[in-house]
């Protein structure tokens, strides 16, 4: 199937942007990106699709606002860094959908949310009364309040989470690179694309996968377990390099190269 028809058939996009894709060779945030991906998204909702978004970025906004403590590794800097980087990381959201009409809404999860029914289901209702209302929900982890032992850890698992709660047809991970390859592309010069997965599990044991980037936390691991995660809903996920310019837009046109996790859906 190809890329075109699995986003033309959703209505329901999970749509994850990483730390990699936000940030620039320095660390801040590049705007020029975080623009074009609001645009994007923008041309969704035009399309009567609903999109709930799960943003990194806390922690390299902070960097970015503060201009201090970017190599203290004591967890409480960390926590400190986010509580700061998760304003303006939201300041932007707003700004830039704002040019559209579109409002944006905070929701800062942990892992407890999801462990305790009672906590999921009130999740679950504000963002299905967000999405009702035409809110665009913008997700992250409450990292100043979650330490390591506790955290989900990386926003590959949330956005996996959040896919299944609000039961999406699509989950769309937007990273760093253009999807999975069979051995590891910045070491392999004839590394190959690997453009439909089948069988996510199965996939970790037939390729050389490459180590986590310098600020992305998940690394591709945390994708494919991310698309086994949704894949055993029936739900695809879609990994798109969204360092490239109008890459969700490009995809519809089926000029653009990803890959997209289906499991046994349409089989
Ligand atoms: N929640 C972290 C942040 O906003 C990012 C986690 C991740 O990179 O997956 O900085």
């Amino acid at each position: 199937m190809h890329l075109k028809e699995i986003i033309q058939n959703s209505r329901k996009i999970v749509i994850k942007i990483g730390s990699n894709v936000l940030s620039d060779e320095k660390g801040a945030v590049n705007r020029k990106v975080m623009h074009n991906i609001v645009e994007q998204v923008n041309e969704l909702v035009g399309m009567g699709k609903q999109v709930i978004l799960v943003s990194s970025g806390a922690g390299i906004c902070g960097v970015g606002a503060i201009n201090k403590w970017s190599r203290r590794g004591d967890i409480n800097y960390k926590q400190a860094l986010c509580a700061i980087g998760q304003v303006e990381l939201m300041m932007a959201y707003k700004e830039y959908f704002g040019d559209y009409g579109i409002h944006v809404a905070q929701m800062l999860l942990t892992r407890d949310d999801f462990s305790d029914p009672h906590r999921t289901l009130n999740i679950r209702n504000a963002m299905f009364t967000l999405i009702d209302e035409g809110v665009v929900p913008v997700i992250n982890e409450n990292d100043s309040v979650s330490v390591d032992e506790i955290k989900i850890g990386d926003n590959d698992t949330l956005a996996a989470l959040t896919t299944t709660l609000w039961n999406a047809d699509l989950l769309i991970i937007l990273s760093d690179i253009d999807g999975v390859f069979d051995k590891d592309p910045k070491s392999n010069s004839d590394a190959k694309l690997i453009q439909l997965v089948e069988n996510a599990e199965k996939l970790t044991s037939q390729i050389n996968i490459g180590g986590t980037s310098s600020f992305g936390t998940g690394g591709i691991q945390s994708k494919i377990e991310a698309a086994a995660k949704v894949n055993k809903f029936g739900i695809p996920m879609l990994l798109l390099n969204g360092s490239k310019e109008d890459i969700i837009r490009n995809s519809m046109l089926d000029s653009a190269r990803g890959t997209l996790f289906m499991g046994t859906i349409g089989k």
